[in-house]
């Protein structure tokens, strides 16, 4: 399988460029040429799979330049951190069928990403002979998803922003309680859109970048939707082993739409998935693309699911790409407009072809504790406010005729506050949070600006 350019001048590379090169060069975002085809026969056999075996056969569709033996051990590391042994177990409640996506090292779905990404890099790396630094900015998840993922790994260092004291005290230790030598926690004095501005101009200094060997670890790059794909097939495969059914609806938390981007790739490959639904918070720039083909960027407003609180979403001109007809030309020209409009529009016959896949709808905050409150009331299962806002779309707008499986994010432990609120008591802490205040933790407070965090990577990068 080879990669090309959403932007169309990028054509032609393998896996592993396409890994390493994470954004495209022309400015655009990369997939594979063509999507693997799968039979009924060959759906077949993988429900029969454990997920690590799962993992790799449907990696194996899209991964040609890593030896299969490589490619089992990577996946077998990134998964054996996970405290449970389905991986990403299903529970049937409510109605409802749960994929628990929640028990990586951090807490969140990020971490199955994360920890393959974080494999394959040392692999490459070593390989080569190369090493990389990796410079983020967090709003708390991503950044200890990240930081777990490369923690200790040969060749990497890892910078992550995080605006001081505005991320919640879970996320601020879990990434600051990691006391390896090749992370580097940088709380900046302001916020995290300042974080990621100081992110964005480094990476656009190319000569800093290239003599500091930069890299990027956010959601745009092809290896972390790629390892998202496989709960999807792992979830209808469980849910089809209950139920029998064939179809099923998948209902998505979304911010970025990398996650919810991997089930359509799923769809794609031929897993029948009958809708899925998109669903946002009060930040409701998807939902409005969804059911009005209306995608303008508004104001970010703060709520209960600050992972979700983002109006660009990264991963959308990946779809926008099949929306278009695979016409890289008319799409660059599309997103060049949009960078000086912040607007993209779209035609009655786009937008019906957008709802033969997706149905979409905002979850605003008092309705996300509403739904946490009577989720536990009906069952006893703690909802996290991101699971929730899927909760909450996916009872709203699926079901009936196939089972509707709902993600489950984040633990809802990272996230006392909400959940609290909603239903009067803090939710259980699992293990892995267990002494967290007392542990070490490694952290430099700096000021919020370019030149400050330029200074501090030329001293601690790897050279
Ligand atoms: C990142 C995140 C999301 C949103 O995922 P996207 O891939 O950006 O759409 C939802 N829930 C939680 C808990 C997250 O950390």
């Amino acid at each position: 399988m080879k990669y090309l350019s959403t932007r169309g001048q990028v054509k032609n590379i393998p896996f592993k460029q396409a890994v390493m090169m994470g954004l495209a060069e022309d400015g655009g975002l990369l997939l594979p040429e063509s999507i693997p085809q799968l039979t009924p026969g060959d759906l077949d056999a993988l429900a029969k799979l454990a997920y690590p075996e799962l993992a790799f056969h449907v990696m194996s569709y899209f991964i040609e330049d890593i030896p299969s033996a490589d490619l089992k051990s990577m996946i077998d590391r990134s998964y054996s951190t996970f405290t449970h042994p389905d991986i990403t177990p299903l529970v049937h409640k409510d109605g409802l069928y749960i994929l628990e996506l929640f028990h990586g090292p951090t807490l969140a779905f990020k971490d199955v990403a994360l920890q393959f990404l974080g494999n394959i890099f040392e692999s490459l790396l070593t390989e080569s002979g190369d090493h990389m630094n990796i410079l983020g900015a967090t709003s708390g998840d991503t950044g200890s998803a990240a930081i777990y993922g490369v923690r200790g790994k040969r060749n990497i260092n890892i910078f992550i922003l995080h605006p001081h004291k505005k991320v919640s005290p879970v996320q601020e230790l879990q990434m600051t309680t990691v006391t390896d030598e090749n992370v580097f926690n940088l709380a900046i004095k302001g916020t995290f859109d300042d974080g990621q501005q100081i992110v964005k101009d480094i990476f656009g200094d190319l000569d800093f970048k290239r003599k500091y060997a930069l890299g990027a670890v956010n959601s745009i790059n092809w290896a972390r939707v790629l390892a998202q794909v496989v709960y999807y097939f792992y979830a209808w495969g469980q849910v089809r082993k209950e139920t029998g059914a064939n179809q099923v609806y998948f209902s998505v938390p979304t911010g970025n739409f990398g996650d919810i981007f991997a089930g359509y790739i799923a769809k794609r490959m031929g897993l029948p998935i009958k809708k899925l639904v998109l669903a946002t918070n009060a930040n409701n720039i998807l939902s409005r693309f969804v059911t009005a083909g209306d995608y303008s960027i508004g104001e970010v407003h703060p709520t209960f699911s600050p992972s979700m609180d983002i109006q660009k979403a990264s991963n959308l001109e990946r779809y926008l790409y099949y929306l278009f007809n695979e016409d890289a030309a008319l799409l660059a020209t599309a997103m060049k407009d949009f960078a000086t409009t912040g607007k993209l529009v779209f035609s009655e016959a786009q937008i019906a072809e957008i709802n033969q896949v997706f149905t979409s709808a905002s979850v605003d905050n008092e309705q996300t504790l509403d739904t946490i409150r009577n989720f536990h009331t009906a069952t006893g299962y703690v909802l996290d406010p991101h699971t929730a806002t899927g909760v909450k779309a996916g009872k709203d707008l699926a079901g009936g005729d196939y089972p509707v499986i709902c993600l489950a994010t984040a633990h809802p432990a990272k996230f006392p506050d909400a959940v609290s609120r909603a239903i009067g008591k803090d939710p259980d802490r699992p293990a892995s949070l267990d002494g967290l205040e007392k542990r070490n933790r490694r952290c430099e407070l700096v000021k919020a600006d370019m030149s400050t965090i330029k200074e501090f990577l030329s001293k601690h990068s790897l050279r």
